[in-house]
């Protein structure tokens, strides 16, 4: 790996003379960027047209490997063997995207259901990061042919929902295509980035990045202090954008020319064309009220504002996920100071005027809402590159990480929203006497019972030397660096000894997923609560359980028979009782317990110091 100077007086990354691109990984369009003349530049192919290479790689039977437009084009002729949307399946199990497989043409390898996805083609089989390592080549490739030299460091985005697991495979995806990936950046952030907004360090405003695209639609709200970007909220539908105004459209279509839907729909490739047809459509009303159209052979003349209200409860839907973001956020449509808007779909005048409307301000379109994501991670380049003054950029942990603890609680350790890079520690001790091996189980989400949160990992801190049960001192620290990926450390103080693991989920998370657990966190608040005093007065019951019996065993001929028959009574009532769901009465079991072996523990302990003294000669 490439060295990266670093200015040791200013604590900034040295200027560097090769240049680092931007790229934008999208779902659907993908595009690299760079500073050109102290300005932002999307590459544009080798006939200097487009600037966007379509996220579809192609496997030809000679085994040649296509991407963008020409992969594009097979989409039609041979979808079994051309891949798209791959950015789904970025750090996915099988188990995840079971819900979508349909929604793709190609065939998702079910290996085991709780590792990560594979993609058969032909006779090979694909990971995510692989097929998403052929789009950055090519991005790679067409950056160098530009610039006439290597290209060897970049920065990529990703929406800001992409939990450790989606960075790290999106890094591992760059690093596959030969490029040292210098940061990961939110896509809102390189949004904003791209028009200016957070550039001046002397300015706090809040702002919305409002980004629709072929078939994603997210919402984020981002604060901007000090040249730190931090995610306040994120929502949208991973399964919602431009082809579903492309599906409305065609719907149209077909009704105008007086067809029946039902009968294209069964041809695949009528239907492929028919949707390509409605695309064009779309495309061509963002700029006229009018358009012609063919639908089979049929010519059909489109209002826009028959399209407008085709996709009207669509783009609600959209104005549905920024109110929720805002609630997210404690804020209101007024509190928002700009608003940006990104993806292609944002094209369209309608979502234009109804994302102006629910804001009560004209949002940020003067750049290509295509390009706008890949022009801010250039400029994101330009400022690690050490060409602007250094801006810090800021994300938070979309939900709470902790660890389990004894009876299945969820101990949290960084607190959902928590700004990263954070380190944050705590301490533990063993709960047996002699245990050599503690279990750590990572978890993240906001319940209190980690059955109902998601597991990240877990690993075995070993070599505990012997020691009672609450002695050994044992530190977890879990610590986030700047792209998100979460290390999980443990230390046993006492001795030394140490173990680590770097999180690397075996799948992923989707964002509506995140939202459920989120919501699921308030609905069962109050239950959950009283899981937990349930729980924690279990624990404090067994703990006690295992005491009186010690405490029985070590101080037998310190007390009466009548002490020893009551003390026992007491402690197989307390028995009983823990398996019930009445914390109330554990708690009245443990009082009594506790009341009528208070003065024997006095007596026996003064026993004992008294006999201690004895044995000892002072001088
Ligand atoms: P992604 O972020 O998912 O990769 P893009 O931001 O590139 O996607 O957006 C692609 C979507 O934008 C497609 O659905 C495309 O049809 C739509 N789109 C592109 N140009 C226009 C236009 N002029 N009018 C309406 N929709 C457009
Ligand atoms: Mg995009």
């Amino acid at each position: 790996m490439p060295l990266i100077p670093i200015n040791m007086r200013e604590g900034a990354i040295a200027r560097t003379e090769e240049t680092i691109v931007g790229i934008d990984l999208g779902t659907t369009n993908s595009l690299v960027a760079y500073i050109k003349d102290g300005k932002p530049h999307c590459i544009r192919d080798a006939a200097g047209k487009h600037t966007l290479v379509p996220s579809v790689v192609h496997f030809t039977p000679e085994g040649e490997v296509l991407v963008g437009d020409a992969a594009r084009e097979k989409l039609i002729s041979d979808p079994a063997n051309t891949i798209y949307s791959v950015k789904r399946l970025m750090g996915k199990s099988y188990r995840d995207v079971a819900d979508f497989q349909s929604f793709l043409g190609y065939q998702v390898f079910d290996d085991d259901t709780d590792s990560l996805v594979k993609i058969r083609v032909r006779d090979r089989f694909f990971t995510p990061i692989e097929l998403s390592a052929e789009i950055l080549r090519a991005l790679k490739r067409r950056a160098e042919t530009e610039l006439g030299r290597p290209v060897s460091k970049a920065v990529i985005t990703v929406p800001a929902y992409f939990n450790d697991n989606q960075r790290q495979a999106t890094r591992d995806a760059g690093r596959l295509a030969g490029l040292d990936v210098l940061r990961i950046v939110n896509e809102p952030t390189a949004a904003a980035l791209a028009y200016g907004i957070g550039l001046d360090s002397t300015h706090t405003e809040t702002i919305a990045v409002y980004d629709l695209g072929g078939g994603t639609f997210d919402i984020s709200i981002l604060k901007i202090h000090e040249g730190m970007f931090e995610v306040l909220a994120t929502n949208g539908d991973t399964f919602l954008g431009g082809d579903d105004f492309d599906r409305a459209l065609a719907d149209l279509l077909l009704q105008q020319a007086g067809f029946n839907s039902d009968a294209v729909a069964s041809d695949k490739a009528t239907a492929q064309a028919l949707r390509l047809q409605a695309e064009s459509v779309k495309k061509a009303l963002s700029k006229a009220d009018t358009c012609e159209g063919n639908v089979l052979g049929k010519t059909v003349r489109i209002q826009r504002t028959d399209f407008e209200r085709a996709i009207e409860p669509l783009v609600q839907r959209t104005l549905d996920c920024c109110a929720n973001a805002l609630r997210d956020a404690g804020l209101q449509p007024k509190d928002i100071e700009k608003v940006v808007l990104v993806g292609g779909s944002t094209r369209v005048p309608f979502v234009k005027q109804r994302v102006a409307e629910f804001f009560g301000q004209q949002p940020f379109d003067g750049l290509d809402p295509d390009e706008v994501v890949a022009l801010g991670a250039a400029v994101q380049a330009d400022i690690l590159a050490g060409n602007q003054r250094d801006l810090l950029l800021l994300d938070v942990t979309p939900l709470s990480l902790g660890i389990e603890t004894v009876g299945g609680l969820m101990d949290v350790i960084i607190p959902r929203n928590s700004k990263v890079p954070i380190r944050a520690a705590r301490q533990y001790t063993t709960s047996v006497d002699g245990q050599k091996n503690l279990k750590i189980a990572v978890y993240q989400g906001e319940r209190d019972l980690v059955q109902h949160n998601r597991k990240l990992g877990e690993f075995i801190l070993s070599g505990i030397p012997p020691m009672p049960a609450g002695l050994p001192k044992i530190e977890i620290a879990f610590i986030i660096n700047a792209d998100g990926i979460l290390t999980v450390r443990a230390k046993e103080l006492r001795s030394g000894i140490e173990q680590q693991i770097d999180i690397r989920p075996a799948y992923g998370i989707t964002e509506e997923d995140m939202a459920r657990m989120l919501m699921d966190s308030i609905a069962h608040a109050a239950e959950d609560m009283r899981a937990r005093a349930l729980l924690e007065a279990r624990n404090e019951a067994q703990t006690l359980l295992l005491a009186g019996e010690k405490f029985l065993q070590q101080n037998d001929a310190l007390l009466s028979e009548t002490e020893k028959a009551t003390t026992r009574s007491f402690l197989r009532a307390l028995q009983e009782i823990i398996p019930g769901d009445d914390k109330d009465r554990i708690h009245s079991a443990i009082q009594q317990l506790n009341e009528y072996t208070a003065p024997l523990a006095r007596r026996v302990m003064d026993a004992t110091i008294r006999e201690a003294m004895q044995g000892k000669k002072i001088p």
